[in-house]
């Protein structure tokens, strides 16, 4: 098995050379400015890095554990004796070099956090082994019961690496600034099929000696190590377009399809405005419903909750977004974690360009207004316009580093105009492709490309302000939608005693649904909650952004009708999004709330990924 591995990669070594005879991969610098230094990792780059890594790995579902080897090409500094990892909760048995003689290496004290630096005398060599197994609960992999699955016969597997969960499935220097090529072989059982974050090389796998399947991956493009992703299940297959297509379990398959129906049209889009798509296919994985996150941008194989298929199309700006960074995030990078708005501003205001394009300019109004309203209670949620938490630069509380990055994205675009600030994304695009950036970098880049010393330009546009400082400068652009104006009108109406059903609401999109169910007053009564609910029937509403948001309204205003309809839909999807306010609400509920929160977040937590569980507990239990 290992050997044949071995051949693999040397076969896979000298294609790569050959291609590279055309255009060399160069090795990704990384940045040395002062503020580029990630204090989330133990990696000391500039003595010595990983440049690429094979990984050879087996998925053990009964021990609930990935077992193997990881083998690092490592670029040193001239002098340099040895190389730190990040670990966290890695049960490592050697490490040796390429030639298999044992390096001497120690495991550093564990932060419950970061995990812990493992260390390696390099004693010259320019490749390490190490040979490891993850440990059960390893904060990115989420292994589910056939019972959690759509299909309820087969077990699930699935990674989330960012922010900096990867190091708890592969010793790795675990920081978004240190880029690195990868392969992989990952053996799962018979039955199962196995897709990564890269090019795949065996689609069907292969049989193993032991009755197994491996499967063979690989990245080409060097990439920071948040982005290799695994996903394995009861996978199947279907073609959207020519470089496009979907995984999912078989009994989802025919509804994601069609929620997906115009994919290959996004990307088509995305490319009309900054460039070329540059990572070859562009795939989607449909996850089960505790899938933590929306979704996650994984290169070539977008990660996305199943909760965006709502029969109607109306949330694929999810799908925008995660295509969005394929640019912003995957191929410009935020060098360290407070630069965080760089991949999630862009992509959020990308996302919105690309909707536009597609979908025309007043549904991507509808989109950018109800990111106004996102902001808007993110700041005073976050303490207000004088709260710390609200400077885009430093990882903001909520959503900030996505809506209010974005609003200040949409602010520079009004002021220059939209031609000759497109015209500076896609060259700013193509001028830190494959590279991390930092805010300083950005504004920088934006000094010298766009503003070349007009003064007048620079004051009207606050860089500064918008990236060091609280709240939100003067000069922020709110894009406004009418047809939201049209749902207010009817918000106000009702709230004033008119009934229900005089809401003319039968043609609204889930935008316009959370723009009324979230402008409503967190008081109403008894009476107008049942008129609600009986005339829309939103305690059954199949549709996640909509019943999340019921049931926050009910859960403010301790609407126990709504609890079977909030048990049933806390024990069935693990998305943070939904979740966390709906915890949170009943936190905020006292004595009435507090119970329940505690004992559904006990009944429900062995459904949700681990990331999902500590921040839960934090809320529920305070620790
Ligand atoms: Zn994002």
């Amino acid at each position: 098995m290992h050997v044949a591995f071995r051949a693999f990669l040397l076969a896979s070594a000298l294609s790569v050379a050959s291609a590279a005879s055309a255009a060399p991969l160069a090795i990704a610098p990384i940045l040395t400015t002062p503020e580029a230094k990630d204090v989330r990792s133990f990696a000391r780059p500039q003595v010595a890095r990983v440049t690429h890594v094979d990984l050879d790995l087996t998925a053990d579902f009964d021990a609930k554990i990935m077992r193997g080897s990881a083998a690092m090409d490592v670029l040193a500094a001239p002098g340099a004796s040895e190389i730190v990892l990040d670990t966290l909760g890695l049960d490592i048995t050697k490490v040796t070099d390429g030639a298999g003689r044992e390096l001497p290496w120690v495991l550093g004290n564990e932060d419950k956090e970061l995990g812990a630096p493992l260390t390696v005398q390099l004693k010259g060599a320019k490749r390490i082994v190490v040979e490891y197994a993850s440990k059960p609960g390893a904060r990115s992999l989420q292994w589910l019961p056939p019972s959690l699955t759509a299909g309820k016969q087969k077990p699930y597997l699935f990674s989330q690496g960012q922010a900096i969960n990867n190091r708890s499935w592969i010793p790795t220097q675990d920081s978004p600034g240190i880029r690195q090529t990868w392969t992989a072989r990952i053996v799962v059982p018979d039955g199962l099929t196995a897709v990564m974050s890269g090019e795949k090389l065996t689609p069907k796998g292969e049989p193993t000696t032991d009755g197994k399947r491996a499967f063979r991956f690989r990245m080409d493009h060097p990439v920071p190590p948040y982005l290799i992703a695994i996903g394995v299940g009861d996978l199947a297959f279907r073609e959207l377009g020519p470089r496009t297509g979907v995984y999912t379990e078989p009994s989802m398959m025919d509804r994601a399809a069609s929620e997906l129906v115009d994919t290959e049209k996004m990307v088509k889009a995305a490319e009309g405005l900054y460039g070329p798509y540059r990572w070859g296919r562009y795939d989607l994985l449909v996850l089960p419903p505790s899938f933590p996150l929306g979704g996650m941008e994984n290169p070539t194989l977008t990660f996305l909750t199943p909760t965006f298929i709502t029969g109607d199309g109306a949330n694929v700006s999810l799908v925008a977004h995660e295509l969005a960074h394929s640019w912003s995030g995957n191929l410009v990078t935020n060098a360290t974690w407070p630069d965080g708005w760089l991949n999630e501003g862009f992509t959020t205001y990308f996302e919105n360009r690309i909707m536009e394009a597609l979908y025309g300019a007043p549904r991507a109004r509808i989109e950018a207004d109800l990111s106004w309203d996102g902001m808007q209670a993110d700041i005073k949620e976050e303490g207000g316009p004088q709260a710390d938490a609200t400077k885009l630069y430093g990882q903001p509380g909520g959503q900030l580093e996505y809506f209010k990055g974005a609003t200040f994205l949409r602010t520079i675009e009004t002021i220059v105009g939209r031609e000759r600030w497109d015209a500076y994304l896609r060259s700013y695009f193509d001028r830190h492709a494959f590279q991390p950036q930092t805010t300083a970098g950005f504004l920088a880049d934006i000094r010298a490309n766009l503003i070349k010393g007009d003064k007048g330009l620079e004051a009207k546009l606050e860089l500064d302000k918008w990236a060091y400082a609280a709240g939100l400068p003067s000069n922020a652009v709110h894009i406004k939608s009418e047809a939201l104006a049209r749902v207010d009108e009817q918000t106000a109406a009702f709230v004033k005693g008119g009934p229900a059903s005089a809401i003319k609401a039968s043609a609204w999109t889930t935008q316009e649904w959370l723009r009324f169910l979230n402008n409503l007053p967190r008081q109403l009564s008894t009476a107008q909650l049942d008129d609600l609910d009986r005339t829309f029937k939103l305690s059954d509403s199949t549709n996640s952004y909509v019943r999340s948001a019921w049931l926050e309204l009910a859960i403010a205003n301790r609407y126990e009708p709504a609890l079977p309809s909030l048990e049933a839909f806390l024990k069935s999807v693990g998305r943070g999004l939904f979740i966390r306010p709906l915890y949170a609400g009943l936190m905020r509920q006292g004595d009435w709330g507090q119970p329940i929160a505690r004992k559904m977040l006990a009944e429900a937590k062995s459904s949700y990924h681990p990331t999902i569980v500590a921040g839960l507990e934090r809320i529920v239990n305070g620790s």
